[in-house]
Order: C-alpha cells, then structure tokens, then sequence
C-alpha cells in the first residue's frame, strides 16, 4: 500500500473521509501529536489500528468527535462533563464518562470496558476532518508501538509509510505532549497528566483532582478482568475439543461454535473477538475451547485478550 500525503484543505479532507468510510487508516494532526484514525464503528478498521501500530495488546483508544453534542451520542453525559467541556473544549483533555448502551462503538474502541474515552481537539485540521467525516474517530498517536509520537506528517511517514492509508499534512503540533486524560467516576480522577495542567481543572471544578497512576488506570471502572472473561471457563490452544467443550475457531476447524476467520485471517479475527466472547457468554456456560492463534503481528494481541479470558479469577 503507498501512504497518501493529503494538503490541509477541500479535497484533502474529502479524500480523508472517503478513506475513513471505507474503514482505512488516515494520520491527521491534532493540537497534541499527530492521530492514527479509524472510523470507531468499524471493527475491521479498529483492529487495523493495533496491526498498523504493532501494539501487543488491544489498550483502548480515544474517540475524538468534532463537537460536544457529538460527545452525548457515546457516553452518558454529566454536569460535571458539561462543566469541563464548556471550560476546556476544544483542546487537550480527555474525558472518560459511561459508554452509552447504544453507541454503535466497536468493542474494540473501549477494550470491552464499559467507559469510553472520547475529546474534542482544537487543532484547525482535526476540526475539519471531524466535522468532514461527521462520525466518531478512535486514534491513539500515529507511531509504531514503542516509538516516540510523531509531530510532524514526516515523523508519521517514517514510522507507518506503508502500513496507513492517507497522512493529512497539517504541519507542526502545538502541544507535543498528549491530551490529560480525567475519569469522571464517582471523583474526578486524573488518569494521565498532559497537555492541559491538573490545576487549570481544579479551578474549573472548584474542587480537587484525585489522581491514580496510570499503570493502573483500568481497574477504575468495575473489574477490568470480568470484563475480559466469559463466565465460562476458557481453554487455549485447543488442538481437539474435549466432550461438552465448545470450539472457538480459527482458521479452517472442524466443529467450531463460532469461528474468529475461517480464512486465518488475523485482522478479521481481531475484529470479531469480543463479539464472538460476548456471543458464547450469552449462549451458556459451557467451557470454552480456543483453536491456537499464532503469536504473530495482531496475534500477539489477540493472545493476550485470550489469556486473560483464561486466566484463573480474582473475584
Ligand atoms: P493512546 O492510545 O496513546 O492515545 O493512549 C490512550 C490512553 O487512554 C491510554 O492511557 C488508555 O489507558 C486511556 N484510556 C482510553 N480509554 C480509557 C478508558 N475507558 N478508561 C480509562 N483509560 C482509558
Ligand atoms: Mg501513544
């Protein structure tokens, strides 16, 4: 795939779109470092997310829409949140509030969590895409996982050429650091600083920021391993199903329950993993088997989710 350079005006903006309709990837600037955009409804564009990154685990991601009544379509809104999103919006704060039942989100925005992350950025180009595209974007920053993020359109070309659709190049970010990212839970709660201070939030709030470590800011909400475990018990790298067991396929399998890609394909199966989990939960308790995946590009991700299914529970 050759990585389109879109310009920063009409017909850059409407390729963009169309690219984000049809469910590719395109890199646009937003006031804290460039983004790696997916349209959010689409299971197979968010799964390409994490293979275009190479991130080895399916984290999730922050939706950014171009206004704050876009906002109220995903998550349940607060007064809190209404306070902060006429102090601080557009610009760099993130807010996590509930996931609305009726989103339209793909599970894989979220993690399967039952909160969204979602911001309204002030960059100029980002407000054009948004506004363009008229639908919700998930994009973490446009860099291989592990890499610094990028800044400028040649920083995302270094890093993705290839691997991306389209980069909108919109220059420099202002910013250069990411978004603050604040949990409106039953305290606000500062889950990682950034480019907009604690202080200047405190002031808005007229009260204080409780802050948690952002090695840790995914307990927060309910138990972030339920949310990754069917109740039923979860068997990997199942070679042959066991009596009573149910088989969640991959690849070409006889006798599968549910298949994550009969072709092999791993973005597909990224993109069906949680629907398939959520299928299999509703239908029964019976054990779960999982045909092996193998450890590779969206694989490595796809493992992981599994293993934590698997895992023993700490209830
Ligand atoms: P990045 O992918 O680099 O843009 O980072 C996104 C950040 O948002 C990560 O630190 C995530 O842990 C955090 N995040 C996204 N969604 C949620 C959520 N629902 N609850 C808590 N943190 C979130
Ligand atoms: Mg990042």
């Amino acid at each position: 795939m050759d990585t389109e350079i879109l310009s920063p005006d009409g017909s850059g903006y409407a390729r963009a779109e169309s690219v984000l309709r049809d469910g590719g990837l395109v890199s646009f600037p937003t006031e804290t470092v460039y983004g790696l955009g997916a349209d959010a409804r689409q299971d197979r564009a968010v799964a390409r997310i994490f293979e275009a990154k190479n991130r080895p685990t399916f984290n999730p991601l922050i939706v950014h829409v171009a206004d704050v009544a876009a906002t109220k379509r995903y998550v349940k809104w607060t007064d809190m949140a209404d306070r902060l999103a006429a102090a601080f919006w557009p610009g760099p704060l993130t807010l996590v509030l509930p996931l609305r039942d009726d989103s339209g989100l793909s599970p894989l925005v979220t993690a399967n969590l039952p909160t969204l992350a979602i911001r309204v950025p002030e960059h100029p180009v980002a407000q054009a895409l948004l506004s363009e595209f008229d639908g919700p974007v998930a994009a973490p920053s446009a860099n291989p996982s592990g890499k610094i993020s990028p800044t400028r359109a040649q920083h995302v070309i270094n890093g993705l050429s290839g691997r991306i659709e389209a980069v909108v190049d919109g220059g420099e970010c202002g910013v250069g650091v990411e978004s603050t990212i604040l949990g409106l839970f039953d305290e606000p709660t500062l889950l990682r600083p950034g480019g907009l201070p604690q202080e200047a939030i405190e002031a808005a709030l007229g009260g204080p920021v409780v802050t948690r470590s952002e090695a840790d800011p995914l307990t927060a909400p309910g138990q972030m391993l339920s949310h990754y475990a069917p109740g039923a018990a979860v068997r990997l790298n199942a070679v042959e199903i066991v009596e009573g067991e149910r088989l969640l396929g991959f690849g070409k399998v006889e006798g599968a329950t549910l298949n994550l890609s009969v072709a092999g394909d791993l973005t597909e199966a990224a993109a069906n993993l949680f629907h398939h989990l959520h299928a299999l939960d509703a239908d029964g308790d019976a054990p779960i088997a999982v045909s092996p995946i193998p450890e590779t590009g969206l694989g490595r991700a796809i493992n992981d989710r599994l293993r934590r299914a698997a895992a023993p529970r700490d209830v």
